[in-house]
């Protein structure tokens, strides 16, 4: 595990991330560690800076190349969800992005494994995630789709961008009591499933989280 420990002006600073907590709070949240994290991590660092003002805002922003960064709501809560079964030591993270859902989940669980299929979103959060002194991720260029089986099992699986069904292969790199965090579904809006290995069987359990937007899970990589 990992921390940081970053400042930040006008509306980067300590007190507009506040009122960001806060938000999530009343939204439900409830993980004290996913908040304390969210708490000192600069979202505004994984923003282009003309977008930078509006980084402690609860909303999805523009990354470029068609991609989001995701709502702090919703990176909370997969991370609260992935975290509610107890501690997690090696977890895959398909969709980096931006990086900042990795930067958080490195700060929470033993060793992050992230891929991401567009290679210059990839390049810049490998940078952002050096400046930021977190050591315990792995960056891929690769289609997540397939998951990455070079480092199976994982304790947990989250995932990013939204198929139109659940990818046998995740369910196959879960370890013994593993958990997939996956947004499904064909259209803008899908149901965010939470699926659960139990034991070491072949048995799942499922359920539905909440309705969300994610952008889709692609096919292939992209130079
Ligand atoms: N958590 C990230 C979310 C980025 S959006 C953030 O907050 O910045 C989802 C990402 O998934 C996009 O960058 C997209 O390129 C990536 N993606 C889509 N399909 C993929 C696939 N098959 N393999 C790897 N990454 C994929």
């Amino acid at each position: 595990m990992n921390s940081i420990e970053f400042g930040g002006i006008g509306m980067t600073s300590q007190r507009t991330r506040e009122r960001l907590i806060e938000r999530l709070k009343e939204q439900g949240i409830t993980n004290q560690r996913v908040m304390d994290v969210m708490r000192v991590t600069p979202r505004h660092l994984f923003l282009d800076e003309a977008l930078s003002h509006r980084a402690y805002e609860d909303t999805a922003l523009p990354i470029g190349h068609g991609q989001t960064l995701s709502q702090p709501y919703v990176v909370a809560l997969m991370t609260e969800i992935l975290l509610s079964l107890g501690p997690r030591q090696k977890v895959l993270e398909i969709g980096t992005g931006s990086g900042y859902q990795t930067a958080i989940l490195a700060q929470l669980v033993g060793q992050v494994y992230s891929v991401e299929r567009i290679k210059p979103l990839l390049d810049k959060a490998r940078e952002r995630l050096r400046k930021l002194g977190l050591r315990n991720v792995r960056l891929s260029h690769s289609d997540g789709g397939f998951g990455f089986p070079d480092n199976a099992p994982y304790d947990a699986i989250l995932s990013a961008a939204a198929p139109h069904e659940v990818p046998e292969e995740l369910l196959h790199q879960l370890a013994p009591n593993g958990v997939l965090v996956i947004p499904v579904g064909p259209g803008d809006e899908q149901e965010l499933r939470v699926i659960t290995r139990e034991g070491d069987s072949s048995n799942f359990e499922e359920r539905v989280a909440e309705q969300v937007r994610f952008v889709p899970l692609l096919n292939g990589v992209t130079r």
